[in-house]
C-alpha cells in the first residue's frame, strides 16, 4: 500500500510500504482522508522535538471499517482518537488519559494515518453522520472544545481566542455553543471572517489594530473573563496574561517552543487560575461530533486545498515557503 513518509526535515516522499497486520481485538481501516494542521507542517520541518524520522504524519483521520466486530460493521464511517493512554500514570488514575504522560500521539511519537490502510482499537473510533471531509476535522476541533472545558466557560463569560487555526475555530465555536460573548483573534483575514461564521461576536486583527485596545473596547475596559491561548509564541503567552481581567482564566493549548518571560506578578495581583489544556477526552469528540451533525459549522469555507496523497511531498514544501497561503489542507486517499 502507499503511505506518506517525511525521511527527514523537509523531505516526504510517497512510497509503497506492507499493509498493516492486524492484532487482538483491533479493527482494520480503509483511510478516506487526512487533514494536515501546523503541527503537520512543523514535524515536516523538524520544529516537533517530540517527532523523530522517518515518520509517516496524519492525525486527523477520516476512515471506513474493512473488517469490523459486532458492533462495528464494515462498510462504517468513523474518525479516530489519535491518542494512546497507559492507563498507569497519575493523569489517567485521574481520570484525565487526554494528558497521559506515556501518551503517543499517531504521526508524532508513533507513524501516523498518512497510509492507505491502519489498524486501531475500537474504542478510538467513533461513528458519525458526517462526510469524510467533516469527519477529519473532528480531533483539531475537540483539542478546541477540550480547552473551553478547561476554561470552565460558561455564558456570563466574555472569552477571547488568541488563533483561529482548527484548535483556535474548535474553540470558538464552542464558547459560541456554551452561550459566551466571544472575541477571536488572529493577524489572517480570512480566518477572522470564518472565526466569525463560527460564532465569533467580535474579531481583532492584531496586526492591524491594537489588542490591548480592542479588548478594552469590547469588554467595557475590564478584560476578557477568559483567554484561551492557541499560537504558542512567547508575546501571545505573555499578552494572555496582560489582558484577561482580574481573578480571569487562562487556558494554553499552544505549544511554546521557545522559553517565555513572564511578569509573574500579575499571576498573584490577578489572582489568575492559569491551565494547560492538552488533546481531548472522549466527550469532546463526541460533543464535535454532535456540532457538525447539526450542520452548525462551516466545514467547507475551512478547508483551503484537498490534494491525493501523491502530490503531498510537493504540497509540504509550498506551504512550509509559504505557512500563511494555507489553513486547512486535505489529503484524499479515495
Ligand atoms: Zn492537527
Ligand atoms: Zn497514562
Amino acid at each position: 500500500m502507499k503511505a506518506l513518509i517525511i525521511k527527514q526535515p523537509g523531505e516526504a516522499i510517497v512510497q509503497s510500504v506492507a499493509e498493516p497486520v492486524v492484532k487482538g481485538q483491533d479493527l482494520l481501516l480503509k483511510v478516506r482522508m487526512i487533514g494536515l494542521c501546523g503541527s503537520d507542517l512543523n514535524s515536516f520541518r523538524g520544529k516537533n522535538p517530540m517527532v523523530s524520522f522517518p515518520r509517516v504524519p496524519g492525525h486527523e483521520v477520516a476512515a471506513t471499517i474493512v473488517q469490523g466486530n459486532s458492533n462495528l460493521a464494515a462498510g462504517t464511517d468513523v474518525t479516530v482518537s489519535p491518542y494512546t493512554n497507559c492507563g498507569k500514570c497519575a493523569s489517567c488514575r485521574r481520570n484525565r488519559p487526554n494528558a497521559c504522560q506515556f501518551n503517543e500521539t499517531l504521526g508524532v511519537q508513533r507513524d501516523g494515518a498518512l497510509a492507505e490502510y491502519i489498524t486501531m482499537p475500537p474504542e478510538k473510533l467513533y461513528t458519525a453522520k458526517l462526510s469524510v471531509k467533516e469527519l477529519c476535522q473532528v480531533e483539531p476541533f475537540a483539542v478546541g472544545f477540550h480547552a473551553v472545558a478547561r476554561g470552565r466557560v460558561t455564558a456570563h463569560d466574555t472569552v477571547a481566542i488568541f488563533g483561529c487555526g482548527g484548535v483556535g475555530l474548535g474553540a470558538v465555536a464552542a464558547c459560541h455553543l456554551r452561550g459566551a460573548r466571544t472575541i477571536a483573534v488572529d493577524v489572517a483575514d480570512g480566518k477572522l471572517s470564518l472565526a466569525r461564521k463560527a460564532g465569533a461576536d467580535c474579531a481583532i486583527d492584531s496586526s492591524q489594530e491594537s489588542l490591548h485596545e480592542k479588548l478594552l473596547e469590547f469588554t467595557d475596559g475590564l478584560g476578557p473573563d477568559v483567554i484561551i491561548e492557541a499560537i504558542g509564541t512567547p508575546q501571545t503567552f505573555r499578552a494572555a496574561v496582560e489582558e484577561v481581567a482580574f481573578t480571569g482564566r487562562v487556558v494554553y493549548v499552544g505549544y511554546a517552543k521557545e522559553l517565555v518571560a513572564y511578569e509573574t506578578r500579575l499571576f498573584v495581583q490577578k489572582e489568575l487560575d492559569i491551565m494547560g489544556s492538552r488533546n481531548a477526552l472522549p466527550e469532546d469528540f463526541r460533543q464535535v461530533i454532535q456540532m457538525l451533525e447539526q450542520r452548525l459549522f462551516p466545514v467547507d469555507d475551512a478547508v483551503s486545498a484537498i490534494v491525493p496523497i501523491e502530490e503531498t511531498p510537493a504540497l509540504l514544501r509550498a506551504w512550509t515557503e509559504n505557512p500563511s497561503r494555507f489553513s486547512k489542507i486535505m489529503v484524499s486517499l479515495d
